[in-house]
């Protein structure tokens, strides 16, 4: 059985960006637009020689405010359960926000391992965002870019205990 792996993080912040990368085909939907409902992803993804099952965790339906997040806890949650370790995606150039403090929270309770990860960190338009990071609890902070694809040989360090 191959290690499962689950992309979680509030909307926008770059999941099925990553996804689409590790999965080498484009099966998760990007959007510009939070608040469009999309289904879970799982798939074979792959960085250098790790192998492993990535699952996507979807956005939101939009709905009030008050159910949002919610929605967001229960897919995640089913999501965290089935995983053997999790990528916690930040946006470094939004900073970290109430919502990511939610997300954090809800790794730490779940016990399962966490890698952080502060995405859009090309450039050094990021760098704040990456610092504040820390402030999360889940542990040092990696910078990557999923668009451009920097910061996958750290991940991988990151990662290759975990497979
Ligand atoms: P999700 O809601 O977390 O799945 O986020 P998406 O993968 O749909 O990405 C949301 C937006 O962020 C899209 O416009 C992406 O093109 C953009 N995005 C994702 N990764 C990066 C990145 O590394 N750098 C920049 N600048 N934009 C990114
Ligand atoms: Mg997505």
């Amino acid at each position: 059985m191959p290690v499962k792996i689950a992309l979680v993080g509030r909307p926008n912040v770059g999941k099925s960006t990553l996804f689409n990368r590790l999965a080498g085909k484009r099966l998760a939907l990007v959007d510009d637009t939070p608040g469009v409902t999309r289904d879970r992803r799982e798939g074979e993804g792959a960085l250098g020689d790790l192998s492993f099952t990535i699952i996507d965790t979807p956005g939101l339906e939009e709905a009030p405010e008050a159910a949002l997040e919610g929605r967001m806890r229960k897919q995640t949650d089913a999501a965290v359960m089935e995983a053997d370790a999790c990528l916690l995606l930040i946006d470094a150039r939004a900073g970290v926000t109430p919502l990511d403090k939610t997300f954090a929270g809800l790794l730490r309770e779940s016990g399962k391992p966490v890698i952080l990860l502060a995405n859009k960190a090309e450039g050094s338009a990021g760098e704040a965002g990456f610092y504040d990071a820390y402030a999360l609890g889940v542990g040092e902070p990696i910078a990557i870019s999923a668009e451009h694809g920097e910061g996958m040989g750290e991940l991988y360090n990151a990662l290759e205990p975990f497979i």
